[in-house]
């Protein structure tokens, strides 16, 4: 069986009852792209048929083409953008997941990951499924068209009953729109207004673009269905003590965004002032790696009292998918994304922060790049803990030989990346930035605390199951 190893870090955008359904649906894409970039998708609903369109590529160029709206027509639409890594990303596996059974037409939009996935589509291939994609996703909808119950709700309750993992969800019928998040909240989810219409998202940049009103977020737990009598809230399964993903926090959200009730700019910012405090240094200038490292060298850089300068410039039109041209100019690397400011770096004592470490490969090319523009002095700062696990629930992170800290110690890294100093945010340091509360967030990628078990769990850490189908995948 061949199924892809965690990697569905991806956004999904809904509106229900707009007669520009799919045209908001594209603008509310278009703000969560940083949460995927290699396809997207958006099908919407006249009430009577569901219409799809998807395709590889950003959204601008899948939906750039006025025209393409004409073929998604209707007043309600769900729309996703997808991030994978693994080289089965084909274009069977875009989403929205859309079929037709023996009760009508659904579609499905995912982010997260459903960690019994292989279970459960063993399972239901032993009793006569035929799927049509590799991803986790297509299992919902096979639950869905195998379950006896009448009511749609109970049907989707009962279906995601059997799931365990990660999700946010966004179903589309011909008349309703329901939204989904697993008990222990993962990843966000809001809930908007625009005039009479409702809408879901992600992340709530996306319901700022189209000018639409943040109502709440979804509660871990809850399943809202929407249509033409309004919204109802439900919450069919067993409560759970919530724990949302912290690395939203650290890495993957939009700065301009308020998730599990915190605005994230504000909380990266005091992820920098708390690491200034762990790790302060004799130093001339603070800056960032562009664009994740910003918020945090500005809170570093007034805690310390040590100017923020832009020292690195970013190409913004380079995407996260960039592929590099061509074996012989291989070597530019880094420098296609990022260029230093030599004036601003010459003969200076530098503080550089970054969210995180994965590989390290990044850090010491930037390491370097600084260092050739002149600085005297390199302090690499963090504002995480070092990622030491891989994520099971839906951030792409690398298998756990490729993570440099988990088999490297602090002192190592620093050689590897050539820094003069490290130096990383505490688990405490961090927690205590994002306002604790009485919120336990899942710190699996920093302490390997996994809330929810996934098959192999713990039993070879070098190489977990997935790893294996990936090479299997790959062979
Ligand atoms: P690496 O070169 O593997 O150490 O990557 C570190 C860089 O990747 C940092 O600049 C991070 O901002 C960025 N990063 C961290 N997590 C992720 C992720 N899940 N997907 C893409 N980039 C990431």
């Amino acid at each position: 069986m061949i199924l892809h190893r965690p990697e569905e870090e991806c956004g999904i955008f809904g509106i229900f009852n707009h007669a520009e359904a799919s045209n908001l649906t594209y603008l509310g894409l278009y703000a969560l792209q940083h949460r995927g970039q290699e396809a997207c998708g958006i099908v919407s609903s006249d009430g009577k048929t569901l219409f799809s369109h998807k395709d590889m590529g950003l959204v601008a160029d899948v939906f750039g083409n006025q025209e393409t709206f004409k073929k998604l027509p209707g007043t309600a639409a769900i729309g996703h953008v997808r991030y994978s890594t693994t080289g089965s990303s084909v274009i069977k596996n875009t989403q929205p997941i859309m079929v037709e059974y023996s009760r009508g037409a659904i579609a499905v939009a995912h982010n997260g990951n459903i960690v019994n996935a292989q279970l459960i589509r063993a399972e239901l291939e032993a009793y006569g499924s035929i799927f049509q994609t590799s991803m986790d996703t297509e299992i919902i909808v096979h639950l869905l068209a195998t379950a006896r119950n009448e009511s749609l709700v109970e049907r989707i309750s009962r279906a995601l009953e059997r799931i365990e993992g990660a999700y946010c969800l966004l179903f589309l019928t011909e008349s309703r729109m329901i939204a989904a998040r697993d008990p222990n909240g993962f990843r966000p989810l809001c809930l908007g207004r625009q005039g009479s219409s409702y809408v879901v998202a992600s992340e709530s940049c996306a319901l700022d673009l189209i000018e639409a009103e943040f109502i709440r977020e979804i509660e871990p737990g809850e399943l809202i269905v929407i249509d033409k009598n309004g919204m109802t809230s439900y919450f069919p399964w067993k409560k759970i003590a919530p724990t949302p993903c912290i690395f939203e926090f650290v890495y993957f959200a939009r700065p301009d965004s308020y998730i599990f009730g915190k605005n994230v700019y504000m909380v990266r910012k005091e992820m920098g002032r708390q690491l200034a405090r762990e790790h302060g240094v004799e130093a001339d200038i603070v800056i960032a790696v562009p664009d994740s490292g910003v918020p945090a060298a500005m809170g570093y850089a007034e805690e310390a009292g040590i100017p923020f300068e832009l020292g690195l410039i970013r190409n913004h039109y380079v995407g996260r998918t960039f592929i590099e041209p061509q074996q012989s100019i291989r070597h530019f690397g880094v420098k296609i994304k990022l260029n230093p400011v030599r004036d601003i770096l010459k003969g200076k004592r530098v503080v550089i922060i970054d969210d995180s470490i994965v590989r390290g490969t990044t850090s010491r090319k930037i390491v370097k790049m600084v260092r050739n523009a002149g600085a005297s002095e390199i302090h690499m700062r963090i504002s995480s803990p070092p990622t030491s696990y891989p994520c099971y629930y839906g951030i792409d992170t690398p298998n756990r030989k490729e993570l440099i800290s988990a088999s490297h110690t602090i002192d190592e890294i620093r050689k590897y990346i050539t820094a003069d100093s490290l130096g990383y945010l505490s688990q405490h340091g961090l927690l205590k930035s994002v306002g604790m509360d009485n919120t336990p967030y899942c710190t699996a990628c920093f302490a390997g605390d996994y809330p929810i078990c996934f098959p192999n769990m713990g039993a070879d850490p070098q190489m977990d199951l997935f790893d294996k189908e990936l090479q299997n995948d790959r062979s």
